[in-house]
């Protein structure tokens, strides 16, 4: 014996419209899938409780509810289409009765964005802008600072619930066909499915109620970005009108090459240039950095093509953990041009045993110092 279409709402016979719909609104709250996964009691009280919503909600189905009781819907041409035979299945439920669950006072959040009908929560358009970033800002992170111009909804602006769907963001049509009466919903063309409409327009707003407004945006950037990423500052872009949710601000990186510092991932590189007699008697050198200048001490007899590497001096991680290196190339200047005085000295060292090169296991080649970096 099929359950009381009342009962199973646990209203009375006599509750008016709004109370079945509290009452249905509250059962379907309480066996909703998303609430209950996998519980298949659930799935089918929740299916009860539309269908006996699908028919006491409807007056014409309600009257002859009331006079015949479930015999009013059995028989008769019968089979899938006509109203209340039960075999609702999950989407009609949604598609139907998606107003319940999107209006106010559900206190069911996560709902209605999905595809399952219902109103739909215009978002606004999102934003393009690009950033050019040095190589410092690459390397520590930064707060960019940028003008944004965007719609926002106007001063004074007021929506109201569109007449044609009731703020559903949906008609329902009814058709008959030889089946019987079909119902079906499609999104309500007069509020494009946003179920508001705009009520007060102000002078300065479009047909939206949106007016362009320059905004200053802060935008964080994590130290470690790359040319060409894409950020997003979400709710920067423009603002839906009505009750719908802004779009976002999409951030191109764009970056701007460093005179001596070249990036290779999180590692930096840097070619510095001594002369011989630098080399041949040690110095100090100031080379630029990430940070700021760096002073690096350089031993007496340092061989060209040796990498001094100074540990975090690249660049911040993406992922937050750690930094590269800078790689310090030391190129030793070979002068072109001597005046007699030192041609004369190099020629008398030429055949000295302590310019005789007498490479040690240490002094790596340099295709064993570039295989040692990448590995
Ligand atoms: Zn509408």
């Amino acid at each position: 014996m099929k359950q009381d279409y009342y009962e199973t709402l646990g209203v009375g016979k006599g509750a008016s419209a709004a109370e079945i719909k509290k009452a249905y609104r509250k059962k379907a709250v309480q066996y909703h899938p998303d609430k209950n996964p996998g519980d298949s009691a659930a799935e089918e009280n929740f299916k009860k409780a539309a269908e006996a919503y699908e028919v006491l909600s409807d007056g014409d189905k309600k009257a002859r509810y009331d006079q015949f009781g479930h015999a009013a819907f059995e028989g008769g041409g019968g089979g899938r289409g006509g109203f209340g035979g039960g075999g609702m299945n999950m989407d009609d439920i949604f598609s139907q009765f998606g107003d319940i669950f999107g209006g106010g006072g559900g206190g069911f959040g996560g709902f209605g964005g999905g595809g399952r009908g219902g109103q739909r929560r215009v978002k606004g358009s999102n934003l393009r802008i690009h950033v050019k970033l040095t190589l410092e800002e690459v390397a520590n992170g930064v707060e960019k600072k940028v003008k944004v111009r965007r719609k926002v909804q106007a001063d004074g602006v007021t929506y109201k619930t569109c007449g044609t769907c009731g703020g559903s963001g949906q008609v329902t049509k009814i058709t008959n066909t030889i089946l019987g009466r079909m119902q079906t919903a499609a999104a309500c063309n007069a509020c494009g499915g946003s179920g508001q409409m705009i009520d007060k327009r102000p002078s300065d707003a479009d047909g939206q109620g949106l007016k362009v407004e320059e905004e200053t945006v802060s935008i964080n950037i994590p130290a470690g970005v790359e040319e060409g990423m894409q950020l997003k500052v979400g709710g920067k872009g423009n603002e839906a009108p009505g009750n719908g949710v802004p779009g976002d601000l999409l951030v191109a990186i764009e970056t701007i090459d460093h005179d001596t510092l070249k990036r290779e991932g999180d590692n930096l590189h840097y070619d510095l240039y001594i002369s011989i007699s630098e080399a041949v008697l040690g110095t100090s050198k100031e080379i630029d950095s990430v940070t700021g200048k760096v002073r690096i001490k350089l031993e007496s007899g340092i061989q060209s093509g040796k990498i001094l590497r100074l540990r975090g001096k690249g660049v911040s991680s993406l992922n937050g953990y750690g930094s590269g290196d800078l790689l310090v190339h030391v190129n030793v200047w070979t002068p072109k041009e001597l005046n007699k005085e030192q041609k004369e000295f190099f020629e008398k060292m030429k055949n000295n045993d302590n310019f005789e090169p007498k490479p040690e296991k240490s002094d790596k080649s340099f295709f064993e110092k570039v295989k040692d970096m990448f590995s």
